[in-house]
């Protein structure tokens, strides 16, 4: 090829600036251009800081998990190192509400697996039965599970622990983060560790006392445990605005939606694939990576393979949205020493969570204020979400007053939204990606990865997006 190698990237969230950030590497030398379309005016997807009169608020991710290197890796090559805060030690407990009240967590869990005996028999969590149900797990055989097999996470941990600790403990912890309902999304999917854990030690229990042990043994770190979460000083905008200001030669495109993809004769000049973006020029490209949500992709890569589109499209998302209130210190009667708390499903409350971020991370609120955000929407959850911003704020102050006790002014108020945002593994997603694979691979030079695809969350973003670059690279290499 005479002229340069060019790259489309759709999406401009983490996944896509991280893309271009690796493809820079890993293109050195060949001749090329990066060009990333991003269909809002602002780039960073779901990672927004929002700053007002000394709150800090995460609209969406407030870190990301410290033991899956390729964030924080990629953090330290953007010179954010010293930049890089953990959460605060003495408040590294998590509630759970129950009963009307909430209860600490008992210490010792690991993913919500209890490790040590003595915290689980004083907790008021559980029954006796429920207790002696969860101590059968080191003596329950493991289920045999061929590499096809899948369940949800409620009936995986149900027939580890216990029905209550699923529904009360561990199914709400591990389903929060994808804010989705233990009984319907895939244990493969979102905790295969898990899987392997018992498929190798016979007992979550005992794999996740080995865990303990080995972490430990690795980190070798006076004064506690390191975080389990890091985040940025500044806020997690930090992470996606200097990805973005380091790129030396991609070409980033805001208001730019690419509404559809189509394949170009063989050995057209222009390159194999053309793009169409509203109120845009056409563009033309050899490699198209979309980097969207899986159904927002679906739509332009229609004309290349209706197949491919449904099997995108078959990616299920939920919508959440998060409410931040500032409080003076003394209005909130709760002495907030914690990193927060989750609402079980089987409650029956409108909220899913709350965090209590200046609680959790240090430079969140001005002095003698606190910052608390509350969770809404998530699987079964989205009706809550049809009212509007204001309503939306008050109950938020409403359902977190009947856990912690508010009075007085809301010194701040923010509202942000997420519309089907929150991608759902659900049992049998590895197959439907799978699905997508097999479709894409028809078509040389068409890529898709991102959140919910092959793992949630900011580091398997980043590790989608490196791995992406260097199959990218290898094919781009003279
Ligand atoms: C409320 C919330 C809290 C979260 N908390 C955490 C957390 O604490 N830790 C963590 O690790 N992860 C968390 N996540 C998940 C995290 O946000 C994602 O893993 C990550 O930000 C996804 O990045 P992405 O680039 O793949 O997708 P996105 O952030 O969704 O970015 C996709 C981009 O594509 C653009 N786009 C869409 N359609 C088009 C089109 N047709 N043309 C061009 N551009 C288009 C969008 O505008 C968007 O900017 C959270 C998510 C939510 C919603």
């Amino acid at each position: 090829m005479s002229r340069p190698l060019r790259v489309a990237i759709v999406g401009g969230g983490v996944t896509g600036l991280a893309l271009a950030h690796a493809l820079e590497k890993t293109l050195a030398g060949v001749p090329s251009e990066v060009c990333l379309l991003e269909a809002s005016p602002r780039l960073g997807g779901n990672v927004h800081t929002h700053i007002h009169n000394g709150f800090v608020a995460d609209a969406g991710p407030d870190s990301w998990v410290a033991t899956k290197p390729h964030a924080t890796a990629l953090a330290k090559e953007l010179g954010l190192e010293d930049e890089l805060i953990g959460t605060i030690p003495d408040n590294r407990r998590v509630y759970i509400a129950w009963g009307g009240k909430l209860h600490a967590l008992p210490e010792g869990l690991v993913l919500g697996i209890p490790t040590e005996i003595g915290p689980m028999l004083g907790t008021e969590l559980f029954s006796w039965d429920a207790k002696l149900r969860m101590a059968l797990d080191l003596l329950v055989p493991p289920r045999s599970m061929s590499s096809g097999d899948d369940e949800s996470i409620a009936a995986f941990v149900g027939r580890r622990l216990g029905e209550d600790v699923a529904d009360r403990l561990v199914g709400p912890l591990l389903s929060g983060i994808f804010a989705g309902d233990a009984a319907d999304l895939s244990i493969r999917a979102t905790f295969p560790q898990l899987v392997e854990a018992e498929q190798k030690h016979g007992s979550l229990v005992r794999a996740m006392r080995a865990q303990l042990r080995e972490r430990a043994s690795k980190s070798g770190e006076r004064g506690g445990a390191p975080s389990m979460f890091l985040s940025l000083k500044r806020g997690m905008s930090d992470f996606v605005t200097t990805l973005a200001h380091r790129l030396r030669d991609a070409v980033v495109v805001t208001d730019a939606p690419v509404t559809r993809v189509e394949a170009l004769p063989e050995g057209d000049p222009r390159g194999r694939w053309a793009l169409t973006v509203t109120h845009g020029d056409a563009r033309f490209a050899d490699v198209v990576v979309g980097t969207t949500p899986a159904y927002a992709f679906a739509g332009p890569v229609r004309a290349v393979d209706p197949a491919l589109a449904d099997a995108l499209a078959a990616l299920t998302y939920v919508s959440t949205a998060t409410v931040f209130l500032g409080f003076k210190k003394r209005d909130v009667a709760h002495a907030l020493d914690a990193t927060g708390f989750i609402v079980p499903r089987s409650m029956r409350r409108p909220m899913l969570a709350s965090t209590w971020v200046s609680s959790k991370w240090e430079h969140r609120a001005p002095s003698g204020h606190v910052l608390v955000r509350v969770f809404f929407g998530g699987a079964e959850g989205e009706r809550v979400l049809e009212r509007d911003d204001a309503e939306l704020a008050e109950l938020a102050r409403t359902e977190l007053g009947a856990f912690v006790g508010v009075s007085g002014r809301t010194a701040f108020t923010k509202v942000f939204r997420f519309d089907k945002k929150s991608p759902q593994p659900l049992v049998g997603h590895l197959g439907r990606v799978a699905r997508i694979k097999e479709r894409l691979a028809l078509h040389p030079g068409l890529h898709y990865c991102g959140n919910g695809f092959d793992g949630s969350g900011i580091p398997d973003c980043v590790k989608q997006a490196e791995a992406l670059a260097r199959v990218i690279g290898d094919r781009g290499a003279p």
